[in-house]
């Protein structure tokens, strides 16, 4: 361990979680596959090593983002069984479009510039590219807009009837699946069906057709189609407040991140703490100095907010988020060498979860877990 990190903080990933979380999603779409998204290194919590929990729960797909990233779930050491089709979605410019071709891996097309530079590949190759082509049903990111359609379809076509591709999938992705009752959901869902609907009396014969995220996939059964695609979910962790608490939602959060306390001091009342002095002790109290900071993901903006289980009380960020350390004022307690300070985990210990350290930094709890520096080892169990 190049950082001697092992012994100061540690993210430990629940592989039985994201088991099971695998088994409630596959319930709540029982007519869908399920695509287990693990890009990001699975949100911070080990591509490898969830796409096999995932795998084992079910999951006949595995989805990235980037070709690197779908890649490595091929390489012969990721323990992905092969049978298991992968996807990546992120198409840029001069990416390793024929590696991933020769691997099997779907590629995501919305436009002329990925078609064309993906087709060269296969003609490279000398096999065809399995394409997933995307649509813009109102997202307004990534996909081909429905006016751009009919010519995207027609090369995509004329390319296929080379034996240069297959188009293996049709496909979205929702602006606002997290906010139920959301009138773009409604509309998404019918441009979808429609954009579906002319590729395939175009001759498009897809194996899968999906637009079902995590909060989709929760909540939306109209949405599921072939396959669903959620991430955040896997992880236990809430789309939103508005979707519910994983609690509620059945799902387990998988990541606990815990650090051993390195310094526990007494200081006077009035004594500022971290840079800028934002916090002053009220009295004198005793401060705990946890070694993780902004360059390990813990939000800056979680200074003064973010909650920390200390032997079996809540303590907050006292002051600033500093870039490896962060101090808590412990009210007096005077924990021995070896004490914890638990960050969030699946909460039934009483620790905080991701969700309250989103909710006390103004952010989503995706950006919580996913953070999480590669400082921080992941321990596995
Ligand atoms: N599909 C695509 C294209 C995505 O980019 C993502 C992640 O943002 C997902 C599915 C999974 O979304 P979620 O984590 O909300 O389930």
């Amino acid at each position: 361990d190049p950082h001697g990190a092992q012994l100061r903080a540690r993210a430990v990933i629940d592989l039985a979680a994201v088991r099971a979380n695998v088994r409630t999603l596959r319930e709540r779409a029982p007519s869908a596959a399920l695509m287990a998204v693990v890009k990001a290194d699975g949100y911070g919590h080990g591509a490898a090593e969830c796409a096999r929990a995932a795998v084992q729960a079910g999951a006949t797909w595995l989805g990235t983002a980037t070709p690197q990233e779908a890649l490595a779930l091929r390489a012969p050491g990721s323990g992905v069984p092969d049978g298991v089709r992968v996807m990546c979605w992120l198409w840029t410019p001069g990416g390793p479009w024929r590696e991933a071709i020769e691997a099997d891996v779907d590629v995501s097309v919305s436009g002329f510039w990925a078609l064309d530079e993906v087709v060269a590949a296969a003609r490279a190759a000398g096999r065809p590219a399995r394409v997933q082509l995307k649509a813009d049903t109102g997202l307004g990111r990534g996909g081909c807009q429905p006016g751009d359609w009919p010519e995207l379809v027609a090369g995509a076509l004329r390319a296929e009837a080379e034996g240069l591709l297959k188009v293996t999938g049709l496909w979205s992705h929702f602006a606002c699946a997290d906010e139920p009752g959301h009138p773009s959901i409604a509309a998404q869902l019918l441009t979808f069906r429609e954009m579906v609907a002319y590729a395939e009396a175009q001759g498009v014969e897809p194996e899968v057709r999906h637009i079902a995220n995590s909060p989709a996939t929760l909540t939306l059964p109209e949405s599921h189609f072939d396959l669903v695609r959620p991430g955040i979910a896997l992880y236990g962790v809430s789309p939103s407040p508005e979707i519910g608490t994983s609690t509620e939602l059945g799902l387990r959060p998988a990541m606990t991140l815990a650090a051993s306390l390195a310094l526990v001091k007494n200081v006077p009342g009035g004594h500022g703490v971290s840079y800028g002095h934002h916090y002053v002790t009220a009295g004198a109290t005793t401060l705990g100095l946890v070694p993780l900071g902004y360059a390990d993901g813990i939000p800056r903006h979680a200074s003064g907010g973010g909650p920390v289980l200390v032997e079996g009380k809540w303590r907050t960020v006292a002051g600033r988020v500093a870039m490896d350390q962060f101090v808590v004022d412990l009210g007096g307690d005077e924990p021995g060498p070896g004490a914890e300070a638990v960050l969030f985990g699946p909460g039934d210990r009483g620790e905080p979860t991701a969700e309250d350290w989103a909710q006390a930094s103004g952010t989503i709890a995706y950006e919580i877990v996913t953070r999480i520096g590669s400082r921080v080892p992941r321990v596995h169990v």
